[in-house]
């Protein structure tokens, strides 16, 4: 360990944090995860090395796709091994940086991937400086990170939507559907938003501008679906399956697009669900196609100057939950697969 000097064998330093703490995967869950499934240890904070850099995290980014990562069955990313530190992103400050690394200094806020924990010491690459003097760091989580450029690249580059055109987010008021539909409204489409609860749709339609929300908990929601989209429905940003996607399958219009980003209601699930109305993809010719936003980074640059002017001038709005530290973040993930945040989960650490 090093002694808390500015210098130490080229490693330059504001101050050496002793100890660590991580969320490790205990164990893989069966259906919904428990907070057995995690373990809280302490580490020792290792020194960069050559071409690393140690950040300190500042908040954890709570999401979805973390549920299949904990899982070993065959996806388009490998697991998290029992024994390690749970994966995530994580927006925070250099307070170290080794040998060789020029690109950053000690006090820069960068992006990337720091896990579960409150100290990363990670190769220099793969993370993003980013300006915090305007907009909050917990932003680059959330409408300026990997949720937003999900939205924007879905909707953008597969939903290609046109002005009048009718477009149905599911998880609403959420990190990707809250921007999904506010990109939606600029771009001058009708927008109907699903969401959990009648405070989840009326934050929706007040705050963010949807022209409708509704509440996929009603019993009548069919019916006030089909009610919502008297024009069929253009453009469906698929963010949860299941029987939300039967119904609105039921109302597509010829030649709709389907970015299928996400199947959060089947994260969970012990048995794989039967899609009912898969017809009518045929019937409409409709265009489905599936992306994982980190598989499209040429396109990111294009997305993080839009969404951040955007964000600046108060044309996307958000809103965060935010639990305070680690020992809180597996509780808190739980309760996010199935709706207990509303809007952008993350941990404070
Ligand atoms: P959210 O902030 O939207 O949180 C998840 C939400 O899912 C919950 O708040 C809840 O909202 C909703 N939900 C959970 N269970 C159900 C259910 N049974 N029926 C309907 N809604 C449900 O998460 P994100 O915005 O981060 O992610 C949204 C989706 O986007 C996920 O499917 C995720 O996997 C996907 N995604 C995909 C990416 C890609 O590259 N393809 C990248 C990032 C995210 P409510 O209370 O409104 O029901």
């Amino acid at each position: 360990m090093m002694p808390s000097s500015a210098l130490w064998d080229g490693v330059r330093c504001r101050r050496m944090p002793t100890t660590n703490q991580r969320v490790l995967l205990a164990s893989r869950p069966v259906g919904a995860p428990t907070e057995a499934d995690f373990k809280l240890v302490d580490a020792s904070v290792a020194d960069p090395g050559p071409n690393e850099i140690l950040v300190e995290n500042s908040f954890l980014s709570l999401d979805p796709y973390m549920r299949g990562r904990m899982s070993a069955a065959k996806s388009y990313a490998k697991p998290v091994e029992i024994g390690e530190v749970m994966i995530g992103g994580t927006v925070g400050r250099i307070v170290a940086v080794g040998r060789d690394v020029s690109r950053y200094a000690v006090g820069d806020v960068v992006v990337g991937m720091g896990n579960w924990q409150r100290f990363a010491v990670t190769p220099a690459t793969g993370w993003m400086k980013v300006d915090a003097s305007r907009i909050p760091m917990s932003a680059y989580l959330g409408p300026l990170g990997m949720p937003g450029v999900t939205a924007w690249y879905g909707l953008m580059d597969i939903g290609k939507p046109k002005p009048g055109e009718t477009v149905v987010v599911a998880a609403a008021s959420g990190a990707v559907g809250s921007v999904v539909g506010q990109l939606a409204k600029l771009k001058g489409c009708r927008v109907v938003g699903i969401a959990g609860g009648k405070d989840k749709c009326a934050y929706v339609v007040d705050e963010l501008g949807f022209d409708a929300c509704l509440d996929h908990r009603d019993p009548d929601l069919a019916k006030q679906f089909a009610a919502a989209v008297p024009d069929g429905v253009d453009i469906y940003f698929e963010n949860v399956g299941g029987a939300i996607l039967d119904m609105v399958l039921g109302r597509l219009n010829p030649f709709a697009r389907i970015p299928l980003c996400g199947l959060v209601s089947q994260y969970n699930a012990t048995s794989a669900y039967a899609v009912k109305n898969f017809a009518a993809l045929l019937t409409n010719r409709v265009t489905l196609r599936g992306f994982i936003v980190s598989e499209h980074l040429e396109r990111w640059p294009e997305a993080l100057v839009e969404l951040g002017d955007h964000v600046a001038t108060g044309r996307i709005k958000y809103r965060e939950t935010v639990t305070k530290g680690l020992a809180a973040a597996p509780a808190a993930f739980i309760g996010m697969l199935t709706g207990a945040n509303f809007g952008k989960a993350i941990v404070a650490l």
